[in-house]
This record gives C-alpha cells, sequence and structure tokens, in this order.
C-alpha cells in the first residue's frame, strides 16, 4: 500500500511538466497506414523481449503467457490504457476491440500521435531520428532534434556503408578529398544545423555496433584507412578511423556548448560498460557527455562516473522502463552521489505515443516513490521535495539542453 506521502507526492509529481532527453518518435506515415495493437507492439521495446503476437489467438495468448509481468509490458499497457481511454487489461478476448480502437483514433486525428504526448504532459522531447539524422520529424512544438553522429564514423570510404543503409560520403555530400577535407565537411555539416537550432545535442549510439573503447586517438591510423576499400580495412583499422572521428565530434560538442550523449549499458554488452569511457571523460574535462541508460546493468558503474567526473550527465533514459525496480535504485545513488543534482535527467527512448507515455508513468512512479521514501526515512525535507521533483522532471533538461527556465 502506498504511503500518505507515496500518494501526496506522486499527485503533486503527476501535475509537473517532463522534459525528454531522448526518443526515436517515428515519422506520421507510420501512425496513418492503418495502425494495430500488433503493429504498435512491434514497434516497442516489448518486442525485444522475443515474443510477438501473429494475428491468432494462440499467438496473442501465448505473447501474453510470456510477456505480461515483464516491465516493458507493465508500461506500455499502462501507456496505452491513458491514450486511449481504456481501464480494462489488454487480453486476448479484447484484443480486436481494442486494436479497432487504437487504429480508429489514430485515423480520425493523424497529429494524434505527437499531440497525445504534449496532452499527456510532455513539455519538449529530444529527438534522436537515427534513420534521418537531425530531424525534426516537421513538429518543431514537440521535438528538437540531437544530431546521431554515427554515420561520419563509417565514412573512410564512398563504399562503406553505415548502420540504416547510409552511406556516409553520399547522404552528406562528400566527394571526396583527405582525411582533413572529411573532417571539415563533417565539422560544416554539424556547425551549419547546430546554427539552425536544429542540433540540441550530439548523439552516439555506437555501443550497439561495437565497444565503447573510444580511448586512442590515432590519426595516422585514421589516415591508413581513409580512401581504402572496405574488403582490404581490417576491424581494428575501422574501429580507430571511428576513434578518430569521435573524438573530432567531442571537441566540436566543446565547440559548440552541446551536450553529447552516448548510448552506455545493455546494446553490444561485452563491451559497453561506461567504464570504457574513462579515457574520454579524462581526455574531455569540458565537454557535457550524458550517459544514458545509467549505463544499467551498470548502474552503479555510471553513479560512480557520476561521483568522479565533473562532466558526466548520468541519464535515467529507458533505464525507467527496462528496470523500474533498478532505475529506483539507481536515483537513490544519483541523487546521494552525483557531484550536481543539476545533472539528473530523464527520456522515454521510445518510437510510439503508448510506450512513451507508459515511460512517463515510469517515471512519474519513479520520481515520486523515491522522494516519498526519502522523505518517510528523513533524508529529504518536506519543503524540498518540490525543488527536486521539478529539477527531475523538467528543470535539469530545460538547463542541460538549453532551453529558458520556466
Ligand atoms: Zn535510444
Amino acid at each position: 500500500m502506498p504511503t500518505p506521502n507515496q500518494i501526496a507526492i506522486e499527485r503533486d509529481v503527476s501535475a509537473l511538466p517532463v522534459f525528454s532527453d531522448h526518443e526515436h518518435h517515428l515519422p506520421d506515415g507510420f501512425f496513418s497506414e492503418g495502425l494495430s495493437l500488433e503493429k504498435c507492439l512491434a514497434r516497442s521495446y516489448v518486442d525485444w523481449t522475443g515474443f510477438a503476437p501473429k494475428g491468432t489467438a494462440s499467438s496473442r495468448a501465448s505473447f501474453l503467457d510470456n510477456v505480461r509481468f515483464n516491465s516493458y509490458y507493465v508500461w506500455f499497457e499502462r501507456g496505452f490504457q491513458a491514450m486511449h481511454g481504456v481501464t480494462e487489461p489488454i487480453t486476448v478476448e479484447r484484443w480486436d476491440v481494442l486494436s479497432e480502437l487504437l487504429r480508429q483514433h489514430h485515423a480520425v486525428d493523424p497529429d494524434l500521435h505527437w499531440k497525445a504526448l504534449l496532452r499527456g504532459g510532455y513539455e519538449r522531447l529530444i529527438q534522436d531520428a537515427y534513420w534521418n539524422p537531425g530531424d525534426d520529424m516537421g513538429h518543431p512544438e514537440a521535438f528538437v532534434p540531437t544530431l546521431r553522429i554515427d554515420k561520419f564514423l563509417y565514412g573512410y570510404h564512398p563504399d562503406q556503408v553505415a548502420p540504416d543503409d547510409i552511406y556516409p560520403w553520399k547522404h552528406y555530400g562528400f566527394e571526396g578529398g583527405s582525411l582533413d577535407d572529411y573532417v571539415a565537411l563533417m565539422r560544416e555539416t554539424i556547425i551549419q544545423r547546430h546554427a539552425s537550432g536544429l542540433v540540441a545535442a550530439l548523439k552516439c549510439a555506437e555501443a550497439y555496433n561495437r565497444g565503447l573503447d573510444l580511448g586512442e586517438d590515432d590519426r595516422a591510423a585514421a589516415e591508413a584507412a581513409f580512401g581504402r576499400r572496405p574488403e582490404i580495412v581490417s576491424p581494428e583499422a575501422r574501429r580507430l578511423f571511428s576513434n578518430y572521428i569521435f573524438h573530432r565530434c567531442c571537441e566540436l560538442a566543446i565547440e559548440l556548448n552541446v551536450p553529447f550523449q552516448i548510448h552506455t549499458g545493455l546494446a553490444n554488452l561485452s563491451g559497453s560498460n561506461p567504464m570504457h569511457l574513462i579515457p574520454i571523460l579524462e581526455r574531455y574535462p569540458l565537454a557535457r557527455f550524458v550517459l544514458f541508460h545509467t549505463g544499467y546493468p551498470w548502474t552503479a558503474e555510471a553513479a560512480g562516473l557520476a561521483h568522479n567526473y565533473m562532466n558526466v550527465y548520468p541519464s535515467l533514459t529507458w533505464t525507467a522502463t527496462i528496470c523500474t525496480s533498478a532505475a529506483m535504485r539507481a536515483l537513490h545513488d544519483l541523487i546521494e552521489v552525483s557531484c550536481s543534482i543539476n545533472r539528473i535527467t530523464w527520456g522515454s527512448d521510445c518510437w510510439v505515443p503508448e510506450e512513451s507515455l507508459g515511460a512517463l508513468l515510469a517515471w512519474r512512479f519513479i520520481v515520486s516513490r523515491v522522494l516519498a521514501e526519502r522523505v518517510d526515512d528523513g533524508r529529504l525535507r518536506p519543503g524540498d521535495v518540490e525543488t527536486l521533483a521539478e529539477k527531475l522532471m523538467y528543470g535539469n533538461g530545460r538547463a542541460i539542453y538549453g532551453l529558458p527556465p520556466r
């Protein structure tokens, strides 16, 4: 049973606006093309469990049997209910009715997919459209783009493809030249977009494709790889080339005074422990490194980094829905050890509004429970709850990403 403090704090926290530091919200077309519950779930983290409903009663039953206590599913269902005004759970019996309701709501209002975020409490969302880096999805009222720099890390040759089938030379209009010319084009591209207000942050999610062993900055190795055909460039040479470009991005983040968001944890687990970033954190004291996902499952390591390094900004983006219990423990830790309380942020990290709204409910749950526990055990004065809640829900995000205070 919630304590009186939990109830009161949850009510106050739920009334606050919410700033999200990270989303992958899908383009308009996805929502207008005959959406269904199955299609919506396929673009949620529930799909990452490996279980998916396949349009039959038996596959839906098996899906629910396997995943319905999983954190992703619990918050997806709550977001779905909140967005579509239903209180009953998703069951095999109700599946078709609920799916049709979802389809109709999106069909009647093609703007529902982003307006529902604002109605649900989001005031601003940093958008990472990795399929078209820097896109604000045509909805600047809601989204501020971050610029995913990953594609540049693959540009040692025109035939080298980056994730999402993007060829960096072609995509960014590089027609050949030296390594310095390539870096100059990258800088010019990012600087121009920043001047147009389209770069709230730089973002790197390469932990999905390689380790976070980004420390060496070897210009000779990068030059040796540059211009060589992909089939004759070794994995180690590619790693060093991508390191070299990553270091130039760190310099640019400092120059432009924008945060540099870095995916840590999960992804490629053998190399995604945030501790691998220590050489980078030490080399660029003036950068602001936002360590995404608090390095889950290495949340204690991320808290240690936030304790030791002034340039670490720990973000519970996605952590809240990966594992709500771990996120609560991590938030307690970060409140206690982070160099500054003003560096802790959160985002939903989702593709569809049903899940983004569920994630927001998760974050409200986490913040109110953690603050209430601290009031109940005497570590937080009741009079400080409002100040701390405002920082966590929107104040820190606004300040870090350059929006004026409310
Ligand atoms: Zn993400």
